[in-house]
């Protein structure tokens, strides 16, 4: 372990990720394996000035245990003092940093049904209060390995080096070194911003995707919406980093408007299951066919998690040259993957993408094609030959992607 990049990454989290100001609260979502690396990053936002830092520990065995033996309607049900806490962060918005270490194999187990049902009860439940705060406050998501995520992305090498493979895999793609790491940052949200800005002056209507393994695809954009990438803005102004590492330029179509064929080019990782060589065909806006070599059923599901779930929320675009992509390394988790190369998201769409969007309910955002629903599942589709195309308002055509990477 190189303690020179480890402290390096600590910090590019807490500066970059959430941005601690001086007197603010912290919260942490950390598992308890990691507790180490959790009380680093409270020292260092301690530094930065926060107030207060406090660190939920979850353990994904204690959680395994949860669906086990608790009865469905305890599973699916928020107890009260969960709602005090809502009702607390609703008020004092701390910033909140989720380091991910999960197993990607730790319910694969479990009854899935079970799973999904209790998530369907609470959802309704703690969904007012995360509408809520939608765009009010500053998070970030980064990870750090565990024996159990190492192993399953580097296998058949002892636990240790492949713990030091995954963190070296972090650290080249989140761009961390042994100095230098802020300015590296500063560079890269610079590109992604240039890319965004364009994007945002086409006035784009449709993007028309097209690659030789099949992909024919067209979708609708929403008038008026913004492209997001790299850093964003709470509505207040605070700068903050939700993805470490990120690599998309993004933006929310135009619900129900999506036509053709999308073939994807990575497997989806999806409730501890692989999904693999799949395709999806959407006709107005849905995705009326799925098919898969591996786990269809898992993908079938998925769609109708919801009346919403069959509908996009997301389109993003990534060079193939990402260095995610160029890792090579499917790392069986979103914030990896998902910036590997372009994708497209079924689920919920972001609202504060519209220019008015936090002052949005979630009823008004949808009612301007902005889609909602309980999943927000990324797929990737870049390939070396994909080409984006995209159609302005006034029937101007830019070509945005060709041969997988940015034409503009
Ligand atoms: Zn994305």
């Amino acid at each position: 372990m190189n303690e020179k990049k480890l402290q390096q990454y600590a910090e590019l989290l807490v500066k970059q990720g959430i941005r601690v100001l001086k007197g603010e609260e912290v919260w942490i979502t950390a598992s308890a394996q990691n507790h180490g690396f959790a009380t680093l990053i409270a020292e260092e936002c301690y530094k930065a000035g926060a107030k207060y830092v406090r660190i939920n520990f979850y353990h994904d065995k204690k959680s395994v245990l949860d669906y086990q033996y608790m009865k469905l309607k305890d599973l699916g049900s928020v107890p009260s003092y969960r709602i005090a806490e809502y009702k607390y962060m609703l008020k004092k918005l701390p910033s909140r940093l989720y380091i991910e270490d999960e197993d990607p194999d730790a319910f694969k187990d479990c009854d899935s049904e079970k799973m999904a049902k209790a998530r369907m009860m609470s959802y309704p439940k703690i969904k007012p209060f995360a509408d809520k705060m939608d765009g009010k406050y500053k998070w970030c998501i980064a990870a750090i390995p565990t024996a159990q995520w190492a192993t399953k992305v580097f296998p058949g090498i002892s636990e240790e080096e492949a713990i030091e493979k995954l963190w070296d895999a972090i650290f080249y793609t989140c761009r961390v070194e042994e100095e230098g790491t802020n300015a590296n940052w500063d560079k890269h949200n610079a590109y992604l911003i240039e890319k965004r800005n364009l994007l945002n002056s086409l006035d784009l209507r449709y993007l028309e995707y097209k690659s030789s393994n099949g992909t024919d695809f067209k979708v609708e954009l929403i008038k008026g919406i913004n492209w997001g990438a790299g850093v964003e803005k709470t509505d207040k102004g605070k700068l903050f980093n939700p993805n470490l590492p990120t690599e998309e330029v993004f933006t929310t179509p135009l619900r129900g408007k999506a036509e053709g064929l999308v073939v994807a080019t990575k497997p989806l990782s999806y409730e501890g299951k692989l999904i693999e060589d799949f395709s999806i065909r959407f006709k107005d806006g849905k995705a009326v066919e799925v098919k898969a070599r591996k786990n269809q059923e898992v993908l079938e599901h998925m769609i109708k998690m919801d009346e919403n779930a069959c509908m996009l929320g997301e389109c993003a675009l990534v060079p193939y040259t990402s260095p995610i992509n160029q890792s090579g390394i499917l790392f069986y988790n979103t914030l990896f993957d998902e910036n590997a190369v372009c994708h497209l998201a079924l689920g919920m769409g972001f609202k504060e993408l519209l220019p008015d969007g936090t002052e949005l309910t979630t009823a008004q955002a949808l009612e301007r094609g902005v889609n909602d629903s309980m999943i927000h599942v990324d797929f990737m589709i870049g390939s070396p030959d994909l080409e984006i195309v995209g159609e302005s308002f006034d029937g101007k055509r830019t070509v945005l992607f060709k041969d997988g990477v940015w034409a503009i």
